[in-house]
């Protein structure tokens, strides 16, 4: 999981949320508001002036991602639903607030995390209490101190180690972290998502590195190029989209071009915590270290 980058909704699209919003507040009690919540979110395209307001909110969420469309949860599927940060069953006031939409894969928004959540009790503290909508009558929850890391507002790799260095690929609290509530928080999003006990994952996050291992030696064979026809023959075992050398442009355009292609690649790749965990853990493992020495200086950058 990585932190996206802000970026205010449509205006337009602010308005109706807002709209919306108004009319869920002013929907008399807890129980009345939720269920006004889910009512207006079932019919969120239908209401006027709502179709419109949320293909601008996926486009902007989709431009949000960490990377092609991708789940900022799992990384691995395509994300596919607007998913409530702060899940609406239980914190109806925040169903249209564009600061707690992201997008999720089907798997991640219904399987996993679902209206499942929990939150500091007292707020401020390390004691987490997990609430449980599905009781009735629903119960209001304590505080709204989130026990559930928000990407949108926090960084997870501050609270989260992806097992790089030691080859496992699963998720623990950062080792750094001093704080019991901050440790909460790493391993209560660990545990909602379940990052570390789905295999497909830790096998896709596997693969997911030795792809960026392999276009890291491509960068550097690409620097490394004293020829068009060495630099030619690197590409050609790229992938079949990569233009071909052209012997006329100098050599250095010619490598500049194709570097840019490859960080391209490394950038559209599924699992970038896997990415932005190897620069991270670098110097933890030698081999890591090399690649990276060897690829132009700028592979830390992107
Ligand atoms: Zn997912």
């Amino acid at each position: 999981m990585l932190q996206l980058n802000p970026k205010a909704v449509d205006p337009t699209a602010a308005a109706h949320l807002t709209a919306q919003q108004t009319d869920v507040d002013g929907s008399g009690s807890f129980s009345d508001r939720v269920e006004r919540a889910q009512g207006l979110w079932d019919r969120k395209t239908k209401v006027a002036g709502g179709a419109a307001a949320f293909q601008r909110i996926k486009a902007d969420l989709t431009a949000m991602c960490v990377g092609v469309e991708i789940c900022n949860y799992c990384e691995n599927n395509e994300a596919t639903d607007v998913e409530h940060i702060f899940p609406k069953s239980s914190f109806p006031e925040r169903t249209f607030e564009w600061e707690n939409y992201i997008l999720a894969c089907k798997t991640c928004n219904t399987t996993y995390k679902s209206d499942d959540y929990a939150v500091f009790d007292p707020a401020h503290s390390g004691t987490i209490k997990e609430l449980t909508p599905r009781d009735r009558p629903r119960p209001v929850p304590p505080t709204d101190d989130s026990a559930f890391i928000t990407p949108r507002l926090e960084d997870p790799l501050y609270f989260l180690w992806l097992d790089v260095a030691g080859g496992t690929f699963v998720f623990s609290e950062h080792p750094l972290l001093t704080s019991s509530r901050e440790k909460a928080k790493a391993a209560y999003t660990i545990k909602l998502l379940q990052l570390s006990d789905r295999p497909a994952l830790t096998e896709a996050r596997k693969k997911a590195f030795l792809f960026y291992r392999d276009r890291l030696r491509d960068c550097a064979e690409a620097e490394q190029a004293k020829t068009h026809t060495q630099l030619a023959r690197l590409v050609a075992k790229l992938e079949p989209d990569h233009e071909r050398v052209d012997r006329a442009k100098p050599l250095r355009q010619e490598q500049d071009r194709v570097i840019q292609a490859i960080r391209r690649a490394i950038q559209t790749n599924a699992h970038p915590t896997v990415w932005h965990e190897m620069k991270r853990q670098r110097q933890l493992v030698p081999a890591i270290d090399r690649w990276f020495a060897q690829a132009p200086a700028e592979a830390l950058t992107w």
